[in-house]
């Protein structure tokens, strides 16, 4: 968990210890009846915390998740009962189930690649239901309805006491690992991937990468879960995995708070103790659950976490400036370079039936800034999208150094040393500005996702890199002084800013502003007017969309005029500030 200096470490790990101090506590302050809710509890956490991953972190619905349980529950109780294969040890069961599970998992996430939100949660529960009616129809092995008894663990694992110390101690360890992943470029992956998917793709993000790898950890956890679920039940029919399980998982990430693990652990706490304070309401679970989701949805949007998130409510100081300091880019930018240049040559482009790019020729030379105008509606953010991936070019070519870009692929784009902004600034709103600008540069790590899940040296060195990278890019852009506030409280033109350091953590080669300017006050345009003229400067090639004519003038080396997808004209400041057909169609007397 790095993060911060070592004060802010010790805050983020102090709830922790305690709610599982106490859980090492309680057997010996209470009785067996609380032991054996807690160790509910434990069990249900250990899904739960990789469950969060896929819900919390990367926001896709999978509400049906009861079915790795349940996977993982009959694995593990067939395998050491040996109806089907010789018997194997119960722990060599549980490495069986934890494959499943991440086998399955990988399954019922994919169409999540392709169907959004209510269809994919759609396909789990449907998954659900699935694995139920087999368990009820496989009659040879499951038992169907009468069910399977479920493993038995080995000393000293056998008692109440030792199965519950093993539960606590594996939920103190997915808790870890999870909140490794959470404090990693993979965590930061997966919550762009949920807030700002372009702005993802254009950092480099592979979201078919990313989900794969939650989904299998997710899927493993939520087998040895359902391996667990299975000694602690000691007979397992498929009664026992009902939809109000599957709800409670859910449910209670909702209630801990998107992108949080604290949140979620105290809520699945919270919900597995709760029908059992409220015994006589068992029958009423489903509708408490949906009174408790309601209750916080009106309440605290932002769930538990939101609650306990103090340092998030101190009002900002409000006549704060941005002034950033170019003289730190050597550092953000390193060395300049070999000259290079992106060319679009004839590129055509319609949508529907409009041409938005009619035969475009353009070319962005390393170390210059190529200021693109036109009226709206002329085609410069198409232009964009077109070098950036997202469009694929009827005609024409779009290359990089003379070799083409391939079409269609944005997340190929970061690799190739092209960064961009948007002209709707793309935030994490619940993130902070800090974290924001680190997805920036997440190609840059080396780890891989098994590496931070165990925070390993190489994981722990990217996150070192990437912090003093972003703290440095922030202050060249001159907004260090926030960099630990949730980006969602920034004013529109820090967002332009903050947009350009997550830029800026790439390294780019080559650079593509969509109007950084727009919403920015006379002074401020100044201020971005020097810093870009110096991005430049180190070898940076800026394509410069904008407005401000002035912004334009005076920092541009080449300027090309759009109008209705065609050049209009092309040339220096002072040949285009002087264009008969640009003065009247567009500059204006
Ligand atoms: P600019 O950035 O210069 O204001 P755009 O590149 O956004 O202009 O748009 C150029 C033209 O293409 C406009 O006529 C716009 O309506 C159209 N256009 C842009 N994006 C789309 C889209 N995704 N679907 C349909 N039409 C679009
Ligand atoms: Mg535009």
């Amino acid at each position: 968990m790095q993060r911060g200096g070592t004060g802010e470490t010790l805050r983020q790990v102090v709830p922790f210890v305690l709610i599982f101090g106490a859980g090492l506590l309680l057997p010996a302050v209470s009785n067996d009846y609380w032991t054996l809710i807690a160790t509910r509890a434990a069990i249900y956490w250990v899904l739960v915390s990789g469950l969060n991953l896929v819900v919390g972190f990367a926001g896709q619905l999978a509400i049906g998740w009861v079915a790795l349980l349940t996977l993982g529950a009959y694995t593990t109780s067939v395998l050491v009962l040996g109806n089907v294969l010789p018997p194997l040890p119960a722990f060599a069961a549980f490495a069986v189930a934890a494959l499943v599970g991440a086998a399955f998992g990988l399954l019922i996430g994919l169409p999540a690649l392709r169907l959004r939100t209510f269809y994919f949660a759609m396909t789990t529960l449907g998954f659900a239901t699935i694995v139920t009616q087999i368990a009820l129809a496989w009659q040879s092995v499951t038992g169907g309805g009468i069910g399977v008894p479920g493993p038995m663990l080995p000393a000293p694992f056998d008692t109440a006491l030792g199965f519950y110390l093993l539960c606590l101690a594996l939920a103190a360890f997915c808790t870890w690992m999870t909140a490794n992943i959470a404090h990693s470029r993979f965590g930061r992956s997966l919550v762009a991937i949920r807030d700002a998917e372009v702005a993802a793709e254009s950092a480099g993000i592979s979201k078919r990468g990313m989900l794969g790898a939650v989904f299998l950890f997710s899927g493993a956890v939520a087998g040895i879960a359902g391996g667990l679920f299975a000694t602690l039940q000691s007979y397992i029919t498929p009664e026992a995995f009902t939809f109000d399980l599957s709800v409670l998982f859910f449910i209670a990430i909702l209630i801990g708070g998107r992108g949080s693990i604290l949140g979620p652990l105290i809520a699945t706490v919270v919900l597995t103790w709760l029908p059992e304070f409220a015994a006589p309401l068992v029958v009423w679970s489903t509708f408490l659950y949906a009174a408790l989701l309601l209750l916080i949805v009106l309440a605290a949007p932002g769930g538990i976490a939101a609650l306990l998130d103090f340092r998030n409510r101190r009002p900002l100081e409000s006549n704060r400036a941005i002034l950033p300091r170019p003289e730190l880019l050597p550092g953000v930018l390193g060395r300049g370079g070999a000259p290079g240049s992106i060319a679009l040559r004839g590129v055509v482009l319609s949508f529907g039936g409009v041409r938005a790019i009619d035969g475009l020729d353009l070319t962005i030379e390393r170390g210059q800034v190529h200021g693109l105008i036109g009226p709206n509606g002329s085609g410069k953010t198409t232009t964009l999208n077109v070098i950036c991936g997202f469009y694929t070019p009827e005609a024409g070519s779009v290359t990089l150094d003379g070799a083409p870009l391939p079409p269609g692929a944005p997340q190929q784009r970061a690799p190739s040393g092209i960064a961009r902004t948007f002209q709707t600034p793309r935030l994490i709103g619940e993130a902070s500005v800090l974290q924001n600008v680190m997805v920036g540069g997440t190609i840059h790590g080396r780890g891989s996702f098994a590496e931070s899940l165990l925070s390993l040296p190489r994981h722990r060195g990217d996150e070192a890199m990437l912090r003093e990278q972003a703290l440095l890019a922030l202050r060249s852009v001159g907004l260090e002084a926030l960099a630990e506030v949730r980006a969602d409280r920034l004013q529109h033109s820090e967002l332009r800013f903050m947009e350009i350091a997550r830029a800026l953590m790439l390294r780019p080669r080559f650079l593509l502003l969509d109007e950084p300017a727009a919403g920015l006050s006379a002074e401020e345009i100044l201020r971005l007017g020097a810093l870009i003229r110096a991005i430049s400067r180190q070898g940076t090639g800026v394509l410069l969309v904008e407005h401000h004519a002035d912004l334009i003038f005076d920092i541009c080396d080449h300027v090309t005029v759009l109008n209705l997808g065609r050049v209009l004209a092309a040339g220096t400041p002072a040949e285009i500030r002087v264009h008969k057909e640009v003065v009247s169609a567009y500059l204006g007397a």
